[in-house]
């Protein structure tokens, strides 16, 4: 049975109980829900019978952001999920495999950045070091297995720019937790049947298998892959990625550390093999290993072998449960608002893990419907059409950072490889920031939207990293000469921090024992 359009926006269902779910339910309520007039009133619906996805555990420095405003703090983080901190990926094997081929993306920005051109002045250098650390102290951080901060440094602090790693269930409980005992979501712990239609095609409610229909004016679709609302009830298509990135498999295993007080490495390690790639995430207590693969390079059975040769390399036991096999189609929906109802997380894409970007779209869309929340339903067409031209942006954004990964690879020994090489499976606006990238470095001019999900400091790590070779200008004297102190404060700063930061492992079990001064 239809009934009538409500005009109020108050009501707002959340399906869905992952970090998507979560997120951005804790998100929404911190500043939106509460007593006062007109506040939104929100609730989750939650299957007990499909678990959320259960990896997802290496985030931005967004995520600091995002959780102080919601009103957690980072010592429940570390206490409660296993959490450690991130700062930067490093890539094993991606230029061409052999002895040596590792650089780091770390989160902190170049040295100077935007008032000397670092870039350009190592360019025309001896490029006896790697960029990264040339620029920045972080790589050399990570390396000694060091923390981005000291014990004194504030919640939510650091001398470093970082984000974390965590166990993603147990955030999940946390998020659950603090939303609903202290920020007033409702939690409906059912299974979504049936949509409730308006005749105009809105969704007036979410019929459960217990608790009947849960009425709402606005409906996030955080189901997961299953896009129950977006993709099922509405039939929004999926934009196929499949013939850019490739990787639509992963197998994921959870394996203990080499010994208890092993060192704890702060950046994820993505490991190139022939076929597809390895995360390694380390936790406190464990580390989250998994391979990413093409299914239609690589059979399961190869990839397996593949993963298990990798934790035997590297010195781990793979115990006795066999790799969590996910498959995964890597795209993004044509639209992600329509009507009442908007996709947050995997049920609005998902293209593979590599730069871990997915949780940090969650936060910005998250924020985004925070910001922009319509009072009215005759709003709502404006605030979709902002957010879905703001989110194919974004979406855009990452499939070319995520390609550059491949663009540039030299890796000859398999078609996965050679194949991610070719232009026709280059999107052209990669290409043609490459092209300018032969003459110069990559700039703002480049990534100049407010709230760019990779900044250009991202892409200059990894086209030098990569080895990306320009014919760029030479710098005046004296620019070169500003540059030349750049990198040598660098070094003094780099020497400093060696000496003054805690190992990793050492401050985890410091905040576990005593917490952290509060944030400023
Ligand atoms: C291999 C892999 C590695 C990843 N690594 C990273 C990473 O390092 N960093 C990162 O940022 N992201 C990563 N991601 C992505 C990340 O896991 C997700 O973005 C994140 O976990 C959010 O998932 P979700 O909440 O959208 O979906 P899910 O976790 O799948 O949650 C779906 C929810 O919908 C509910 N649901 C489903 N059907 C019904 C129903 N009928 N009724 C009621 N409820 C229902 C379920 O109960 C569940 O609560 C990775 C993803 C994959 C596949």
């Amino acid at each position: 049975m239809n009934s009538e359009v409500t005009t109020a926006v108050r009501r707002v269902v959340v399906l869905g109980g992952g970090s998507a779910g979560w997120l951005t339910a804790a998100t929404l309520a911190a500043e939106l829900g509460g007593d006062e007039p007109g506040a939104l009133q929100i609730t989750l619906i939650e299957s007990p019978d499909v678990p959320s996805i259960g990896v997802g555990e290496g985030t931005w420095p967004t995520m600091r952001a995002t959780l102080q405003r919601i009103g957690l703090s980072e010592v429940d983080l570390v206490r409660e999920c296993d959490a450690a901190f991130k700062q930067g990926s490093r890539f094993d094997g991606w230029l061409h495999g052999g002895a040596g081929d590792r650089y780091y993306h770390p989160f902190t920005l170049p040295h100077g950045f935007g008032d000397v051109d670092l870039a350009r002045a190592w360019l025309q250098g001896d490029r006896e070091r790697p960029y990264a650390d040339c620029v920045g102290p972080q790589p050399q951080l990570c390396d000694a297995h060091l923390a981005p901060k000291q014990t004194t440094t504030p919640d939510f602090g650091g001398v470093m720019n970082y984000g974390y790693h965590f166990d993603a269930v147990k955030l999940g409980q946390l998020l659950q937790r603090h939303a609903t005992t202290k920020l007033g979501v409702r939690h409906v712990v059912d299974h979504f049947a049936a949509v409730r239609s308006h005749q105009n095609g809105d969704i007036a409610a979410l019929t459960t298998r217990q608790h009947g229909d849960i009425e709402g004016d606005l409906f996030i679709d955080c189901s997961g892959l299953a896009s129950l609302l977006l993709g099922q009830h509405y039939g929004v298509a999926l934009r196929s990625e499949k013939g850019v990135l490739f990787n639509d498999s992963a197998l994921a295993v959870q394996v203990p550390h080499a010994d208890a007080q092993a060192p704890l490495a702060s950046a994820t390690i993505s490991t190139a093999h022939a076929q597809g790639w390895t995360w390694d995430i380390g936790l406190p207590s464990r580390r989250g290993i998994g391979l990413v693969y093409s299914s239609s390079h690589t059979d399961d059975a190869a990839a397996e072998r593949t993963l298990l040769e990798h934790l035997q390399r590297s010195g781990l036991s793979p115990g006795e449960a066999a790799p969590r096999r996910l498959r995964f189609s890597p795209g993004y929906r044509e639209q992600l608002w329509h009507r009442n109802c908007v996709a947050v997380g995997l049920s609005a894409g998902f293209i593979e893990p590599l730069e871990a970007s997915a949780l940090a779209l969650v936060e910005l869309s998250a924020a985004f419907i925070r910001d922009e929340m319509p009072a009215e339903r005759a709003d709502m067409a404006l605030v979709a059409k902002r957010f879905n031209e703001a989110f194919a942006y974004r979406w855009s954004r990452i499939i070319d950072f995520l390609k550059l990964h491949y663009v540039l690879s030299r890796r000859e020994e398999a078609d996965y490889w050679r194949e991610h090489r070719e232009p026709a499976t280059q999107p052209d606006s990669l290409r043609e920031l490459l092209q300018l990238w032969r003459h110069r470095a990559p700039s703002r001019n480049d990534l100049y939207r407010i709230e760019e999900v990779f900044p250009a400091a991202s892409y200059q790590y990894i086209v030098y990293g990569m080895q990306f070779e320009p014919a760029v200008r030479a710098l005046r004297a004296d620019r070169l000469a500003a540059a030349g102190a750049c990198f040598k404060d660098v070094k003094t700063i780099t020497r400093r921090l060696l000496g003054a930061l805690p190992r990793h492992r050492d401050l985890i079990q410091h905040i576990c024992a005593h917490g952290m001064p509060p944030a400023a």
